[in-house]
């Protein structure tokens, strides 16, 4: 599966702002936001006035970077999104919410997407009892996710988990003694607090 595999960084940097991509790194003043706040490469302090569809752009690229997904994957989710009932923004930041690497973060096991990405790719993860190893895989209300038993990322976990930095959304359950959540429901527009304006990416791609 393709992925993204150049320096993390730079996408914060070229979205002016934290995206919280490398878990640990992110709170301390190694952050390389905290260091050089303008977007990368040699002209990157001479950038000009964003237009109207730079700014959609950019939305878009924000939201793909958080979730670590590529283009042909974000337009998919877009796709289901545009399907569903209801708005079509808001869907569409719910689907991203239900993957699974991100459920393993927001349950705070993982200390980024990507980590929980990687945790779930090799395999640490169950859901309803049955081993997964698919990060983009969406979870459904009820489904009970797991570290498998045979793992040995107990005390890593511990450490994730109390660094405090999860903190578990409403639409969770966090059993932290048996390492396994819950889905309760499905996430509102308000448990997704990612900084990105959904609509812009809408008008973005209804072009
Ligand atoms: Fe982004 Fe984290 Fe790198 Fe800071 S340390 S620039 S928040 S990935």
């Amino acid at each position: 599966m393709a992925r993204y595999r150049d320096a993390k960084c730079r996408l914060c940097r070229r979205e002016g702002m934290k995206l919280f991509l490398k878990g640990a790194r992110c709170f301390t003043d190694k952050c390389a936001i905290e260091r050089r706040n303008y977007p990368p490469g040699q002209h990157g302090l001479n950038r000009g006035k964003l237009t109207a569809f730079g700014v959609q752009l950019r939305e878009k690229q924000k939201a793909k970077r958080i979730y670590g997904v590529l283009e042909s994957q974000f337009r998919k989710y877009f796709q289901w999104a545009e399907a569903e009932k209801g708005v079509t923004g808001e869907n569409l930041l719910r689907l991203l919410e239900l993957r699974l690497d991100n459920v393993v973060h927001r349950l705070g096991f993982a200390a980024s997407r990507r980590e929980g990405r990687q945790m779930v790719a090799h395999g640490h993860f169950q859901v309803n009892g049955r081993k997964v190893s698919i990060p983009s895989l969406l979870v459904k209300v009820g489904d009970l996710i797991q570290l498998r038993p045979t793992s040995k990322l107990q005390v890593r976990l511990d450490d994730n988990v109390n660094a405090g930095r999860g903190q578990v959304p409403q639409w969770l359950e966090l059993d932290l003694n048996e390492k396994r959540g819950v889905v309760r429901s499905l996430p509102l527009r308000d448990d997704i607090q990612i900084p990105v304006a959904e609509q812009l990416i809408v008008e973005l791609y209804s072009k």
